[in-house]
């Protein structure tokens, strides 16, 4: 099987199984618990959130834990109490429903090479809440969190990003950025499913959307899933550790794939600003993306046609569609991300498939055609 779908989930890290084993296994106690046990526990999931605050330079905000950033996302949208929210078109679904679920929210356009139109900036006012992620999950874009900051903070708005597709793909610090708000997910970095932050610089201005406890700074009712926690931050600190060697290996790999691909006459959406290296979505103008994942699928390559979260409706892309994409042209899109276990034999296979899908179906076509 080649796996070329990372940025729907990536393999848990040796370091995250390793941090994350004691808590499984002998240091079970809950860490809201007053006696010996649960005050360990409580002592290393602090330490945990200490190091998270560390790695991303975060040092004047406080962790709040999450399932992932699904709610962490639904919490920074929908839990703040004053003003409206102005969001990208390019947000993940997590941002825009709960955008969508109680206000109308300002949307902030693409241009159609997936960055932010800044001709059409939306004018703020004091206490609107800004989101815009940091790196986009479909076509990888990177989005100028300091100039949005600078933007947003001159009009008294506040701005929350969604990082989770920039963890050990590109540099995170939150204070160069000077954002207010920010989600991670763990198992978009090598950690396991079912944990996620939101960083808070001003957490009264936040109020909790789960109810019946008071873990979490009241923000996030519920025993603290401890040792997914150990594995979030054990995770961190190693994709933050390495990299610079993750970024090259990434770069290495998508030029190689995107020189083949263009020849082959496809066409890379988002070319044209920073990217991360790890993620290439493409048109084929001949082939329909979902026929071209299934028969890849067939020859044991994995890859998506998009966000795994909404792989039930192909071709409905809300993202490729603020781009300018018709549907048609929505239709014939594929979308390959590569982790650090990828190699270049990997890229091989899957354009080594891609081809021979090509011949077969263009032949097939032709066939159909005459016949
Ligand atoms: N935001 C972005 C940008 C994502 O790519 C994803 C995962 N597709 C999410 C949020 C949701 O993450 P989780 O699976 O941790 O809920």
């Amino acid at each position: 099987m080649v796996y070329l779908d990372h940025n729907a989930s990536t393999p848990l890290l040796p370091e995250a199984l390793d941090a994350m084993l004691p808590f499984l296994t002998t240091h079970h106690a809950n860490p809201s618990s007053s006696h010996a046990s649960g005050r360990m526990v409580r002592s290393a999931l602090d330490s945990a959130r200490a190091q998270v605050c560390e790695d991303l330079n975060a040092p004047d905000h406080q962790l709040i834990i999450t399932s992932g950033a699904t709610e962490a996302n639904t919490l920074a949208l929908l839990g703040y109490k004053a003003g409206r929210r102005i969001i990208s078109a390019g947000e993940h679904d997590s941002v825009w429903e709960a955008a969508h679920a109680t206000h109308q929210p300002v949307i902030w356009p693409l241009m159609s090479d997936g960055r932010l139109d800044w001709d059409r900036a939306p004018v703020l006012m004091p206490g609107d809440l800004v989101s815009v992620m940091v790196v986009n999950n479909e076509f990888g874009t990177c989005y100028p969190l300091a100039e949005i900051c600078a933007y947003a903070h001159a009009q008294g708005a506040l701005v929350h990003t969604d990082a989770t597709q920039a963890l050990g793909k590109c540099a995170v610090d939150v204070m160069a950025m000077g954002v207010d708000a920010l989600t991670g997910s763990a198992h978009k970095m090598g950690g396991p499913k079912g944990v996620g932050f939101l960083l808070l610089k001003s957490p009264h201005l936040w109020s909790a959307r789960t109810f019946g406890g008071a873990q979490e700074f009241d923000l996030r009712a519920g025993t603290e899933p401890v040792a997914a926690m150990m594995g979030l931050a054990a995770a961190l600190r190693a994709v933050t550790r390495s990299l610079p060697t993750r970024q090259q290996h990434f770069s290495l790999l998508q030029q190689s794939l995107e020189q083949a691909l263009v020849a082959e006459g496809a066409i890379i959406l988002g070319q044209a600003g920073p990217r991360v290296g790890n993620t290439t979505m493409f048109i084929d103008p001949n082939l329909d993306g979902d026929m071209l994942r299934m028969q890849l699928d067939k020859c044991g390559v994995a890859v998506s046609s998009g966000a795994a979260c909404r792989s039930q409706t192909p071709g409905d892309s809300r993202i490729l569609r603020a781009l300018g994409l018709t549907a048609e042209q929505a239709q014939h899109v594929l979308r390959v991300s590569t982790g650090i276990d990828t190699t270049a034999e990997h890229i091989t296979t899957f354009l080594t498939a891609y081809r021979q899908i090509h011949q077969k179906w263009t032949r097939r076509e032709v066939i159909q055609h005459v016949g």
